[in-house]
């Protein structure tokens, strides 16, 4: 996935040290295509990685500690801020309140249109009436009719009539005659965008006036979705979109490519043929969704949220001067045990995921090093080598441990530092790799 994607990319820049904008630029390319597989329009998913790309270099990616996931975060946020950043809710304060149902055939209306009704009525303060205005196919009212009676929701039609604007107008005051707060009216669809249809839609918009009109689209069209999404807001200016058909394996990117060009929110999610499978549609989520990075960003945020960045960079910036000492490492045992999951971020400490290897980690196990230290005067944990035999007998005392305990420390602090001098040196990929096994 694109997180792994990120984290590789930095890797390898990092490994070169030679990070720049031009590495910046690859990275970003490679989130490029990442969304064009998403089905996010090539113009689209240009623009987002060069607003993308400014958010980064202004963030200092380069010089953080992780930049993958700082990326990640951004690339995120950023997608989530233009698909409205926030839930858009439907403005059914007009009683009866109406909502026109549109789009083409196929795409999902009358489904949804039972879906909505379903959702609303369970709201309690909400009495929805459905409205079968698709005249041209006898068994689209029948449809209608049999999602009604599913979620006990009546269903106004007129054998005979078929003119959908006097329908639609009917049905209206039919509500209002009867306790009906919400008219939910399913419209005739075609398989393409002709004029009848947008003669006709625009003539029942203009006859009712709705409070919502919903241009419902099948997520599966991919790019077409946004051609009709335009036609369709050309002649009705609607006031959200539900994308229906997410339940398929569609990753969801034609959500990013309509909120962008016809500027307008989705607001639902169809999720499946049952009448609750209707969600509020949740910009974040389906962030995740078009990245394909699942729970993977909450994780990234936990752990930005308490990793302490300048902390790490001062230690690092000791370890290349070779001056990292016994402080640092207390610094870095409290800082590991601030982000709960130890075993993970072990990696950080170049040397460290050795040396802890078999030890069983939890907070636990860095008591008796911790003791150790503390027991240590200022001077012996800025310049170790001061600790001769006396003194570790002294420490060993205070700390509440054997002389071998803190003769193992040393040691293996020893060792450590060996290592991170070499990793600073040239052999750094050799370390590395040892480290991992
Ligand atoms: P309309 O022509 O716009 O009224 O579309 P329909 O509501 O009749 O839906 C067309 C087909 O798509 C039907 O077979 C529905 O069961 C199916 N459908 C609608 N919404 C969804 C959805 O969210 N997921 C899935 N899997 N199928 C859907
Ligand atoms: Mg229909």
């Amino acid at each position: 996935n694109l997180q792994d994607k990120l984290d590789k990319a930095f890797h390898v820049l990092k490994g070169h040290g030679q990070i720049s904008e031009v590495n910046v630029a690859e990275t970003v390319k490679e989130i490029r295509r990442a969304l064009v597989d998403a089905d996010v329009s090539y113009k689209i998913a240009k623009e987002v990685t060069g607003r993308i790309k400014e958010e980064a270099l202004g963030q200092k990616v380069l010089t953080s500690l992780q930049p993958g996931q700082l990326m990640t975060k951004i690339v995120r946020d950023e997608i989530a801020r233009l698909m409205g950043g926030s839930v858009a809710e439907m403005d059914l304060k007009s009683s009866p309140s109406v909502i026109l149902m549109a789009g083409l055939q196929g795409s999902g209306k009358t489904t949804h249109s039972g879906k909505l009704a379903n959702f609303l009525k369970r709201k309690k303060t909400k009495k929805p009436l459905l409205v079968a205005c698709d005249v041209y196919r006898p068994a689209a009212i029948n449809q209608l009719k049999v999602v009604g009676e599913q979620i006990g929701v009546e269903v106004y039609s007129e054998e005979g009539n078929n003119n959908p604007v006097s329908i639609a107008t009917n049905a209206v005051a039919h509500a209002k005659a009867n306790g009906f707060n919400v008219v939910i009216v399913d419209t005739a669809g075609r398989l393409a965008i002709d004029q009848a249809m947008m003669t006709e839609i625009r003539d029942v918009h203009a006859a009712i006036k709705p409070d919502e009109t919903l241009f419902v689209v099948d997520s599966m069209t991919g790019q077409d979705a946004v051609n009709t999404a335009k036609a369709f807001n050309d002649v009705l200016d609607y006031e959200g979109v539900i994308l229906t058909k997410l339940d398929g394996d569609t990753r969801g990117g034609a959500a990013l490519t309509i909120r962008t060009v016809v500027e307008k929110p989705i607001k639902f999610i169809g999720t499946g043929e049952k009448m609750d499978a209707l969600d509020v549609f949740y910009p974040e989520r389906m962030a995740d969704r078009i990245l394909g990075m699942g729970d993977v960003v909450s994780l990234v945020e936990r752990a930005q949220e308490q990793f302490d960045e300048d902390e790490a960079r001062r230690v690092q910036k000791k370890i290349a001067s070779n001056k990292f000492d016994f402080n640092d490492f207390l610094g870095q045992i409290k800082q590991i045990k601030k982000m709960g999951n130890v075993k993970d971020l072990m990696g950080m400490i170049p040397g460290m995921g050795k040396m802890m290897k078999n030890i069983d980690i939890d907070d636990d196990a860095f008591k008796g090093v911790e003791a150790i230290i503390h027991s240590m005067t200022p001077a012996e944990r800025e310049d170790p080598k001061l600790i001769n035999g006396s003194r570790r007998q002294r420490i060993a005392k205070g700390s509440g441990k054997t002389i071998q305990d803190v003769n193992q420390l040393l040691k293996q602090f020893a060792d450590m530092s060996k290592m991170m001098k070499m990793m600073q040196g040239g052999g750094g990929k050799k370390m590395a790799n040892m480290m991992k096994g």
